[in-house]
């Protein structure tokens, strides 16, 4: 029996919502104990207890495969403490920072390359905002700022608006970056208020979709997305290539033709982080480009994302590939080449006369 719109945080709510067999109890709550865990209502209710692979499920319901680290696995897999300049700012590349104001989110990705940080029930608290503002606010580089967490969503309106609203005070600052999963995970979240807050007066928002599986984008999730774009603020997405979520160029062709659909346009499709105890998640990245080349050979350029690996160590993201383009002689300038179609067949480039 399901409960009903409640979010599911212990193990004993996965067993009685039928999302977990009550023999699995003690192992289900060692990861638990370990690392933050939370499905929603919405996300419980799209999860089919009679598939033991469902995609929804094995990215929110805990594994005990989760306990296994391995070495090569790290804490902070994408550097993010080695650019911290001050506490929830991280200061990676030159024009742009992540502003990070709460470290929870509405419901706890399995993967999730922050998962030694995210679910502690912390908060910037108001001197460190200021900090952060203060920071922002006195490095006239920083052309965009990108929300991130945690997820930022889940701030009640009021606060948002008066962050945002402090962003959009800042005479360099241009852009606003939200990322989220709330669209998809709590869509009666993304209320006319809250879309009200994300409006930055004289500035462009962008919201980033954090969205693995054409079934996350229900009825509702896609309600609240056309509420943002309705809104005039843009939408791009982000994915996570996950074994046995969306390894597949069917599974994944139908995600991103679902998301221009919903006006939301495919951005990053990550390959996964080095985080602790994820490596039930990690495709090859030969395997992340095969897919990339069977969405190029049978979507719209529209639907296609870039491949993007976070650089270990906190070196920032590069794009992985495939590569079309192959230099086959000549010098600077007079260079030839050979370059790949969306068949898979080459053809010569001459060199520049
Ligand atoms: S929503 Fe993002 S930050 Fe939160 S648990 Fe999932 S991956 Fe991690």
């Amino acid at each position: 029996m399901r409960a009903a719109r409640q979010t599911l945080r212990r193990p004993d709510d996965l067993i009685a919502a039928g999302l977990v067999a009550a023999e699995r109890r003690a192992a289900i709550e060692a990861v638990a104990a370990r690392y933050a865990l939370a499905v929603t209502a919405d996300v419980a209710e799209l999860i089919d207890p009679a598939d033991s692979q469902d995609p929804i499920a094995r990215q929110f319901v805990p594994e005990p495969a989760e306990l296994d680290a391995s070495p090569q696995e790290m804490t902070d897999p994408i550097g993010d403490d080695a650019h911290s300049p001050v506490e929830g700012i991280v200061h990676r590349y030159p024009d742009r920072v992540l502003l990070k104001p709460v470290h929870v989110c509405a419901v706890y990705c399995r993967f999730c390359f922050r998962r030694e940080t995210v679910g502690q029930g912390r908060a910037l608290s108001r001197a460190q905002l200021t900090a952060a503002l203060d920071y922002i606010r006195t490095h006239g580089e920083i052309w965009e700022v990108i929300l991130s967490g945690g997820d930022p969503l889940v701030l009640a309106p009021r606060r948002l608006a008066q962050i945002v609203e402090a962003l959009a005070a800042i005479e360099h600052v241009k852009v606003i970056r939200v990322h989220t999963r709330i669209p998809v995970v709590e869509p009666a979240r993304i209320t006319p208020a809250l879309v009200r807050a994300l409006r930055a007066r004289g500035k462009a928002t962008y919201v980033v979709l954090h969205v693995n599986h054409a079934r996350e984008l229900t009825a509702n999730a896609r309600a609240a997305c056309a509420r943002l774009v309705d809104a005039g603020i843009p939408m791009l997405s982000q994915s996570v290539l996950l074994r046995g979520i969306n390894d597949d160029a069917t599974v994944l062709g139908e995600l991103m033709r679902t998301l221009v659909e919903c006006r939301i346009k495919p951005y990053y499709l990550h390959h996964g982080d080095l985080a602790p105890g994820t490596a039930h998640f990690r495709t090859g990245i030969e395997q992340g480009q095969d897919l990339m080349r069977a969405l190029r050979g049978r979507l719209s350029g529209l639907c296609q994302p870039t491949y993007v690996l976070d650089i270990p160590g906190g070196h920032g993201k590069s794009p992985i590939g495939p590569g079309y383009l192959t230099h086959i002689g000549g010098g600077h300038g007079t260079a030839r080449y050979q370059v790949e179609d969306f068949n898979g067949r080459t053809h010569a480039y001459p060199p520049r006369p």
